[in-house]
């Protein structure tokens, strides 16, 4: 039996997709190729609300952060940050050389869109990356609303890490005034690492033309060539996109994008409900994640040893709080593809080990 992930990423994986990922090798410079590429641009286009091109990265989620800054900065860069995903990209930032500065919130904390319009109208900035989902903290911020602000400043673009939300919970990427929406897909897509995907606007493509080139391998203007072929401009991780593309099959044209997301808000909704009777959730009311919940362990329980018995008894893992709230926090996926018997099942089976009722 092999162990079942409640974990916010990596996360479970059908085996439909695991089959779908062994089939014979595609060369990636055929027409064979690009129909499968086609396929997965029209129905992520259709995910993510958007009419732009969405490209994919044979790297994890980290690569396409660090495309957005080495691509989208000119001038000075603004880091919003509440938690520990956002501060990385901030490092992401200035380890490149990008001129940046942080907004640093606490963790788990909302940043408001006049906190955001103090900084811009500074006019010291014209790029703003934000995380969507901040997993360490559990907690989804309002892209929506911050979208407005940067959008309101000229020349100002607004990127944002979608990496646990993204196929869990709708973003309209264009409706919202995304310039670039990145994801890995181990996280709500539910396939195995290796891959990022990301949209990207016209003036993110604009802007990169005009920014002295910081990279290679995550060069947008070079990406942008290839995909116009529906192609990717090196040898790709091809396993990985017949993957996609099967998942892509199943998310919108079988179980369809608003029961998944739908879905996603039941059974966080079920984890919240379980968390706020035994113990309490983390982050600030309202800004409650949709794919997964962070607990805070008000009883002081031991979560290694109860992730120990859970993965040792049971097959089950789930996942300590991140970093420094390690046993202060312990966090539930319901990322992905798992049912509502995955989670009462994991709920009823922590229950038991902690002798709760
Ligand atoms: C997991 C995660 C990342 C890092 O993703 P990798 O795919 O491991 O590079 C970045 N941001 C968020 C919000 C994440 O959840």
């Amino acid at each position: 039996m092999h162990e079942k992930l409640f974990t916010p990423g990596p996360t479970e994986v059908r085996t439909e997709l695991l089959q779908a990922m062994a089939d014979p090798q595609v060369h990636h410079r055929t027409d064979e190729f690009s129909e499968i590429y086609d396929d997965i641009q029209v129905r992520l286009q259709e995910l993510l609300f958007t009419k732009k091109p969405v490209f994919l990265f044979t790297s994890s989620s980290t690569g396409a952060m660090e495309s957005a800054v080495t691509n989208g900065v000119k001038k000075r860069c603004l880091n919003l940050a509440n938690g520990a995903f956002a501060e990385r990209w901030h490092k992401i930032t200035v380890n490149n050389g990008v001129p940046a500065d942080l907004l640093d919130q606490d963790w788990g904390r909302a940043i408001t869109p006049e906190m955001v319009d103090d900084k811009l109208s500074t006019g010291k900035y014209d790029a703003v990356t934000m995380v969507f989902n901040e997993t360490s903290v559990g907690m989804m911020n309002d892209v929506e609303k911050i979208g407005e602000v940067v959008n309101d400043h000229d020349d100002v673009l607004f990127m944002v890490d979608a990496v646990s939300g993204m196929a869990g919970a709708k973003i309209e990427v264009d409706n919202w005034g995304i310039d670039m929406c990145l994801a890995g897909v181990q996280k709500a897509f539910g396939l195995p690492s290796g891959l990022a995907v990301a949209s990207v606007s016209e003036r993110l493509l604009d802007r990169a033309e005009e920014v002295e080139p910081r990279s290679y391998y995550f060069n947008l203007p070079l990406l942008h060539k290839y995909h116009k072929r529906s192609q990717t401009r090196t040898t790709p991780a091809i396993p990985q996109i017949f993957g996609l593309r099967e998942q892509l099959m199943h998310i919108v044209d079988e179980e369809g994008i608003e029961n998944r997301f739908a879905r996603h808000d039941r059974l966080s909704g079920i984890v919240q409900d379980w968390a706020k009777k035994y113990f309490d959730v983390f982050p600030e009311e309202g800004y409650w994640s949709k794919t997964l919940t962070c607990v805070e362990n008000t009883r002081g329980i031991s979560v290694a040893d109860l992730n120990e018995e859970l993965i040792s008894q049971h097959n089950a893992r789930i996942a300590n709080g991140y970093g420094d709230m390690k046993e202060e926090t312990f966090r539930i996926s319901n990322m992905a593809d798992l049912t509502e018997i995955d989670i009462r099942g994991v709920l009823a089976t922590i229950n038991d080990i902690l002798g709760l009722e």
